[in-house]
C-alpha cells in the first residue's frame, strides 16, 4: 500500500494545475498523480482554439461573456458559477503565463484574440492552433520541478475506495507490470477527463473513456446532465478513421464557409449567425442536411481566405489536411460532426467537492453548472483552471487528518489479476466496437425514446456479462475500461430518457 496526501487521477490541465499549486504551497506534503497513458496524453493536449478570457473591458466585457455562456447553455447554467468562472479568468490566465505558456500577440503587442461560435466578441487566447499542447507542456515542465510531486504514467485507476460515503483513495494497476497497488490518500481528486471514446466518431483521444464518472457512480456519487453531449460540427471526414481530426471552430471564426455539395451555405437558412451559430445549432443543422441529401459529409470552404494569414494561424490544421490529401487553399475540407465534449458529469459544488466526502472532481469529468445544456466554445480549459484553483484554496484550508483505510476495504479490493488470452482481447475489442456503433446510431445528435430503450437493454446485458466475469476474478484493466464505457453509455441513455424537452445540445424526437 502507498500513502499520499493528495491522490490525483489524471494528468490533463485539471489534474496538473491542482498538483502544481498544492505542491508549491506545501513542499512538505506528498502529491501523487496517476495517469493511464503517457504523462501528456489527454484531451488537453489536443485543444486547438484556445482559452476564452475577457482581457479588455473596452472591446469586451464580463457581462457579454456571461451572457454568451448563458445563451449557449440554453437556460440551464448556474448563474453564480458562470459569473465566478468568467470573472476569475484574467487571474488564471496570468498564472498560466507565469508558468511559461505563450499566447499569440498581434503587431501592436496585444493578444491576438480569436472569434468562435456563440461568442459576441473576439476573446479566445490561443497559441497558433496548438493551445492545449502549449498549456500541457508548460505546466508539466513546472510539475517536474516539484520534488513533492510523484507522476506515475501508465497507471490505471480501477476503482475508488469508498466506505460510508467517504473516499480513502483508489485501487490502481500498473499497465505494464500488471501490479495492483492501493493508494491511500487524505484527499482524492478525479481529473480523468471526458468520454469521447464511447462513441464511434469523436475528436477525443482513445484515453477518454469516462473512467472517473463510472468510478464515482459505482461509489454512489451524484452524476448529473449526462444527456448533454456536445458534438463538434466540424471534424475531418474520413471513411475509416475513428478518432477524428478536429477542424477548430476558430476556422469558421476566421471566415470559412460551411457548404453542402452544391455549394449552398445552408446554415444561413437556419440561423442568422450562419457559421458562427453555437455548436449545437451547427451540428444539428449538418445532421439534418446529411439526412436530407444522403451525402456522407459537408464542406468547409477556406479558398477565399488570406492563405498566408490562415497558414500562420492554423499550421497544424493546414499540414494535417494536406497530409490527408486536401489542400485548404484550393479544395473544400470534407467535415462531419463528432462527439467532442461532455457538459455533465460528477456533480460538484464551487469548491469542487463531490457528494462523497474527501472526493473532489475537476475539469471535464465534473459537472459544475457552468455549461448548462451546451458548452460555449473555449470555456472548458478556463473551467478546469478556475476549479483547480478553487479546490486548491479550499483544501489548503483543510487540516490533514489521517484518512486510514478501513480493513474491510483493504481486503475487499484486492482481486487476483490474470493475463488476458488473445481470444479475450478480440472479444473485448469487438464489444467496444459494437458499443461505439450503438452509441453513435442510437444515442447521437438526434435521439428518440424507442432507440434509447433498445440501447439500454443491450448495454444492460453487456454489463451483466462483464460484471459476472470480473466477479470471477478474471479482472483486467481493459475489461474495467469497457465496463466503465458501458456504465457511461447507460447514464447518458437514462438521463436522455428522463429529459422531456429539447434544449441546448439535447435533441430528442419521439416517433
Ligand atoms: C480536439 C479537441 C479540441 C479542443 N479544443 C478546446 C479549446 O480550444 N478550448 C477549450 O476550452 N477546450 C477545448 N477542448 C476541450 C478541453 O481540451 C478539455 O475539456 C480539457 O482539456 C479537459 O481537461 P481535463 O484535465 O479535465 O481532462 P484531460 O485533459 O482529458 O485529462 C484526463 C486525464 O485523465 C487520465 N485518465 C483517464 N482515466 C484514467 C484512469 N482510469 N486512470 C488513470 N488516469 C486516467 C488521462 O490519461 C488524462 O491524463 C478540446 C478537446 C479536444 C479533444
Amino acid at each position: 500500500m502507498e500513502k499520499t496526501n493528495y491522490l490525483i487521477l489524471g494528468s490533463g490541465v485539471a489534474g496538473l494545475t491542482f498538483a502544481l499549486k498544492m505542491a508549491t504551497r506545501f513542499p512538505d506534503r506528498k502529491i501523487t498523480i496517476i495517469t493511464k497513458g503517457d504523462e501528456d496524453e489527454s484531451n488537453t493536449k489536443y485543444a486547438q482554439g484556445g482559452v476564452a478570457v475577457v482581457t479588455s473591458e473596452i472591446t469586451d466585457s464580463y457581462q457579454d461573456h456571461i451572457e454568451d455562456t448563458l445563451i449557449a447553455g440554453a437556460g440551464l447554467c448556474d448563474l453564480s458559477v458562470v459569473e465566478m468562472v468568467i470573472k476569475n479568468g484574467p487571474k488564471r490566465l496570468q498564472e498560466l503565463i507565469s508558468w511559461g505558456a505563450n499566447f499569440d500577440k498581434n503587431k501592436t503587442g496585444n493578444f491576438d484574440l480569436g472569434m468562435e461560435g456563440g461568442h459576441s466578441a473576439s476573446r479566445v487566447l490561443h497559441h497558433k492552433d496548438q493551445t492545449g499542447f502549449e498549456i500541457e507542456q508548460k505546466i508539466l515542465k513546472q510539475v517536474h520541478r516539484q520534488e513533492n510531486i510523484e507522476l506515475l504514467p501508465h497507471h490505471f485507476a480501477l476503482d475508488l475506495l469508498v466506505e460510508n460515503n467517504r473516499c480513502y483513495g483508489a485501487k490502481v494497476i500498473h499497465i505494464v507490470s500488471k501490479k495492483t497497488t492501493i493508494f491511500q490518500a487524505d484527499f482524492t481528486i478525479l481529473a480523468t477527463g471526458g468520454i469521447g471514446n464511447t462513441y464511434q466518431h469523436s475528436s477525443n483521444p482513445s484515453i477518454a473513456t469516462g473512467d472517473g464518472i463510472a468510478m464515482a457512480f459505482r461509489a454512489g456519487a451524484t452524476i448529473l446532465d449526462m444527456e448533454f453531449i456536445q458534438f463538434h460540427p466540424t471534424v475531418f471526414y474520413e471513411k475509416e478513421s475513428k478518432n477524428k481530426f478536429l477542424i477548430s471552430e476558430a476556422v469558421r471564426g476566421f471566415g470559412a464557409h460551411l457548404k453542402n455539395k452544391r455549394g449552398e451555405r445552408f446554415l444561413l437558412k437556419i440561423d442568422s449567425r450562419g457559421e458562427l451559430a453555437s455548436r449545437d445549432i451547427v451540428s444539428q443543422a449538418i445532421n439534418m442536411e446529411l439526412k436530407k441529401s444522403g451525402e456522407p459529409c459537408v464542406f468547409l470552404d477556406c479558398t477565399h481566405l488570406d492563405m498566408d494569414k490562415f497558414k500562420k494561424h492554423f499550421p497544424t490544421i493546414v499540414q494535417t489536411c494536406i497530409a490527408k490529401g486536401v489542400n485548404p487553399a484550393r479544395a473544400w475540407i470534407p467535415v462531419v460532426p463528432a462527439q467532442h465534449y461532455l457538459c455533465g458529469g460528477v456533480d460538484v459544488d464551487t469548491n469542487g467537492q463531490t457528494s462523497i466526502q474527501h472526493l473532489y472532481a475537476c475539469g471535464e469529468v465534473s459537472r459544475t453548472g457552468l455549461h448548462g445544456a451546451n458548452r460555449l466554445a473555449s470555456n472548458s480549459l478556463l473551467e478546469a483552471l478556475v476549479y483547480a484553483d478553487n479546490i486548491f484554496k479550499h483544501l489548503a484550508s483543510c487540516d490533514l487528518k489521517e484518512n486510514k483505510l478501513p480493513i474491510s476495504l483493504e481486503n475487499k479490493n484486492n482481486p487476483d489479476f490474470i493475463p488476458m488470452t488473445n481470444a479475450h482481447q478480440i472479444q473485448l475489442q469487438d464489444l467496444k466496437t459494437e458499443l461505439q456503433a450503438l452509441m453513435s446510431s442510437s444515442v447521437g445528435i438526434v435521439r428518440n425514446d424507442a432507440d434509447l430503450k433498445i440501447a439500454q437493454n443491450r448495454m444492460t446485458e453487456w454489463k451483466s456479462i462483464l460484471e459476472n466475469t470480473t466477479q470471477k476474478h478474471l479482472l483486467n484493466w481493459k475489461m474495467v475500461e469497457i465496463l466503465n464505457q458501458i456504465e457511461v453509455g447507460l447514464l447518458i441513455v437514462e438521463h436522455s430518457l428522463k429529459r422531456k424537452e429539447n434544449c441546448g445540445g439535447f435533441m430528442k424526437l419521439n416517433y
